[in-house]
Parts: structure tokens; C-alpha cells; sequence
């Protein structure tokens, strides 16, 4: 096996890419490097590949990008669309549950061309998954360390006592990710790791019992009406009711906590936090590794999707001249223009989070406020401003804008310009 000193020959050649964590983040930026013709490797903990939880939301701003690889019409496979969203609070007698706010989705497709869509979490990560060459893809391999060299390149050490080479590092590897942990310790042995950054994640008062695919059709009939039914509860676990039943019908928690397997439940520690450092030499981070936002705005596995194809662009752009200084260059293109909109991300979930699930009076009361009389234009207006940004990999064909709402212009890649002229 090598040693860090020696370990990697440059590239002269397209860099290898080195991707860590196979969650929604790792499993796209493969599938754009593999459209790249782009050498990677994914390096995953778990020994078989199945993705916890139970729903996921999917906002159109990553449904360009999707069509790009091919993806939609599968997609469409398993979607339902997401119309609306009812908050319920409890009664002033504690008694029943009633309906506090109801958010309209439905004209996200008229904006942007594709409506916002909720999926099986697993399913739609399985879609992913299998897309990917299976060689590609090494399960069981816990990352517990990494080194890196300007000249000479990246080693991982993992869990089973290999180590394996590349150029370019990716921490693709979650919230409680280890390569921003052996990042960031030398960073500090550096003196370069800003405070901020030396602080833990944050972790929310808030707990969500998630339930998946409960096996009772009676309780939870399909969607024949094309609206998804997802359910998630924070908080107290009281026998109230809700109408998520066949035909209208109302159930309690209780019912769906009983009727969904005891292995599909999970309790969730909800934790967030914005890192400020994102990349140092060869190694990167993206996702939840860098940037840990609360659900409630359904925002998370879009931006790790987001940070993948605004990587893959730039790593492209590398070409063959894998030097230090490009690498660092391409790295830094991908922080300046994601670090802005993940930090908006962030703070709409914080604020979506307040109000869909404070528990305070005056979230009670602001609650009320907003949804009673917000004007559907300051929504709509929300909705515009979000649904712009809806990047495309700049090495594939575009796909045509369907919206009403134009996307915002995105910076064209010199080398697939380049590479075209010399096709045509
Ligand atoms: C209850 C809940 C509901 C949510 N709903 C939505 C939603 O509707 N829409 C949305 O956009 N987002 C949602 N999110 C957020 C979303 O789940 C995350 O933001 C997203 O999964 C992050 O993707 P990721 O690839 O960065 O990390 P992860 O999905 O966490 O993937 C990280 C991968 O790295 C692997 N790994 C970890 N450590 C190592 C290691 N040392 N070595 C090798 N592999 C390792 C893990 O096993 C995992 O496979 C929700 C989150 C929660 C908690």
C-alpha cells in the first residue's frame, strides 16, 4: 500500500475524483461525472444501500438537470405531484387536531415547468443507484481518514484496512461527515480553521417520528387523487385524529405508528448548521457535509443536488491540466456561486420550520397571522424568486426552458464550446 508522501502520480489526464457517501449528493455528482466521461470512484459506509426514511419532496429547481441525465421520464414513474400542504394544530381544548394553514404548490409548474414533486425516498434513491456502474460503486468502506498533498494527490484509509488514490476528494458523506472531520483537524493544526467552523452542528429541539410505507391500505389508501400523503409529527404523540384515511376517513398517529413495520421507523434529531469552509486544496465538501438545514422547507437533498452538478461543471472545466492551482481555482468557483444560495436555503428552512412547528404562543399566533393574510403574490413572488435558479450540467445539451419564470443566466462552459467547434 502506498504512503502519503508518495502516493499518487499527478494526473496528465481528466483528474480522478474520489467520492464519498453515496446519499442523494454522491450518487448525482457520479452520474455527471460519468456523462462527463470524468474518472470517479464512490466510496460508501454501508454494506448494502438502503435509504432510510420515508417521503421525499423534490422542488423543480433540479428537474433541468435531471432531464439532462435522462432521468425524467423514470422520474415521472414514481412522483406524485405535491399540490399543497395543510398544517394542524391542536384545539384550544386539546381535544382534536384542526387545519391551521394550507400552502398551494400548483402553479410551480406553470413557473417553472415542472411541478414540485414528492417521491418513496428509497425508490427514488434505488433510480439513482441503478444508473450507476456497479463497478463504480464499493460498499462496506467506512472512510476513516484522509491526507493530501498539493503535488502529489488524495489517500482515503478505510474501514477495511484499504487506501485508495485520487486527485480530487469529495465529501459527499452527510451531516456527521468524517472527511470535514479530518479536513477541518488539519486546518486547525494549520491555523486556518475559522471559529465558526470549529463548533459542532447545532441540534433542534425537535424530534419527527417518520413513518414509511404503512402496510394497512385501509389506513393510508393510495394517492388516487394525485396528491401525496406523507406524515411526519413533532412533538407529543396524543390520539388525535387525522383525515389521512381511506375514503376521508380519519386516523390517529398511534394508528400509523401500529400499522408501519417496527424496522421502517426512525427517530430523527433534527440539526443544522452552515459551514464556512467548504474546500482546502484537493478536497471539497457537499451537502449536508457543508451545509445542514431542518426539513421543513424540503430543501436539503435539492441543494446537495444542486452542489453536485455546480461541481461536476467545474470540475469539468479542469480538462486534462489537473494542477493544484486549477483544482483550487475550479473549487472556488463552485463555493462562490453555492454558498449564497444555500445560505438562503438555510435560512427559509429555519424560518419555514418556525412556522410550520414552533410550539411557542407566538408561533402560534404568527402562524395564524401569516397564513390568514399573507397575499398570494408574496408567495408567488417567493416561489418566482427560488424557481430561477434551476442549474444545468454546462457539458450536456440544454434542455429548453418550459416555465414561465426564465432561469438565471448561467456561465457557458469554454471547454464544451471549444470541444464542439472542433466536432463540428
Ligand atoms: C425527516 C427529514 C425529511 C427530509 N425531507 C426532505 C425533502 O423532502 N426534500 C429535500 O430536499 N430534503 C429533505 N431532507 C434533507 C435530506 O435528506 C438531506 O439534505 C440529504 O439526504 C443530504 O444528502 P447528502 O448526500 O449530502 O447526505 P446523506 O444523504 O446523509 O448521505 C451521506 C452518505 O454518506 C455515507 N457515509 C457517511 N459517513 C461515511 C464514511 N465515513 N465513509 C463512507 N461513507 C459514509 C452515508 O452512509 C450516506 O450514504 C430531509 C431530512 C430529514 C431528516
Amino acid at each position: 500500500m502506498a504512503t502519503p508522501s508518495t502516493f499518487h502520480t499527478p494526473s496528465t489526464s481528466n483528474p480522478k475524483v474520489l467520492i464519498i457517501g453515496a446519499g442523494m449528493g454522491g450518487v448525482t455528482l457520479a452520474l455527471l461525472l460519468e456523462k462527463a466521461n470524468i474518472d470517479y470512484e464512490i466510496y460508501e459506509r454501508a454494506k448494502e444501500l438502503k435509504a432510510v426514511g420515508s417521503a421525499i419532496g423534490i422542488a423543480p429547481n433540479v428537474m433541468p438537470m435531471m432531464e439532462q441525465l435522462g432521468l425524467l421520464d423514470d422520474i415521472k414513474g414514481i412522483y406524485q405531484v405535491f399540490k399543497q400542504m395543510d398544517v394542524y394544530n391542536e384545539s384550544p381544548d386539546g381535544e382534536t387536531l384542526e387545519l391551521s394553514s394550507r400552502t398551494e404548490f400548483s402553479e410551480l409548474k406553470e413557473l417553472s415547468g415542472y411541478p414540485s414533486v414528492s417521491m418513496s425516498r428509497p425508490e427514488f434513491h434505488a433510480l439513482l443507484i441503478s444508473r450507476v456502474p456497479a463497478h463504480k460503486l464499493h460498499l462496506g468502506k467506512r472512510v476513516l481518514s484522509i491526507s493530501q498533498d498539493d503535488e502529489t494527490g488524495v489517500l482515503i484509509r478505510t474501514s477495511d484496512g484499504m487506501s485508495h488514490e485520487g486527485d480530487i476528494l469529495v465529501g459527499a458523506d452527510g451531516a456527521y461527515s468524517s472527511v470535514r472531520h479530518s479536513l477541518y483537524k488539519q486546518l486547525a493544526n494549520e491555523g486556518l480553521l475559522p471559529s465558526s467552523d470549529a463548533e459542532d452542528l447545532k441540534v433542534c429541539h425537535m424530534s419527527i417520528l417518520g413513518t414509511s410505507n404503512p402496510v394497512d391500505p385501509a389506513l393510508i389508501p393510495p394517492a388516487e387523487d394525485g396528491l401525496s400523503r406523507g406524515c411526519s409529527v413533532v412533538g407529543h404523540n396524543k390520539p388525535h385524529s387525522l383525515p389521512l384515511g381511506a375514503n376521508g376517513g380519519y386516523v390517529t398517529i398511534g394508528d400509523l405508528v401500529d400499522n408501519t413495520p417496527q424496522e421502517n421507523i426512525t427517530k430523527v434529531m433534527l440539526e443544522e448548521k452552515l459551514y464556512n469552509t467548504w474546500y482546502h486544496r484537493r478536497t471539497v465538501l457537499i451537502g449536508d457535509a457543508c451545509h445542514k438545514m431542518l426539513p421543513n422547507a424540503g430543501r436539503g437533498a435539492v441543494n446537495a443536488m444542486l452542489d453536485a452538478v455546480i461541481l461536476a461543471n467545474a470540475i469539468y472545466e479542469i480538462g486534462v491540466d489537473a494542477t493544484p492551482r486549477n483544482i483550487q481555482s475550479a473549487f472556488r468557483e463552485y463555493f462562490n456561486e453555492r454558498f449564497p444560495h444555500a445560505k438562503a436555503d438555510l435560512e427559509a428552512s429555519q424560518k419555514m420550520a418556525k412556522l410550520n412547528a414552533g410550539q411557542t404562543w407566538s408561533d402560534n399566533l404568527r402562524r395564524k397571522v401569516v397564513f390568514k393574510f399573507m397575499p398570494a403574490s408574496l408567495m408567488r413572488s417567493y416561489f418566482t424568486r427560488t424557481l430561477a435558479y434551476r442549474p444545468q450540467a454546462s457539458f450536456l445539451p440544454k434542455v429548453e426552458c418550459r416555465g414561465s419564470v426564465k432561469p438565471e443566466p448561467q456561465k457557458k462552459s469554454k471547454r464544451y464550446q471549444r470541444e464542439n467547434a472542433i466536432a463540428v
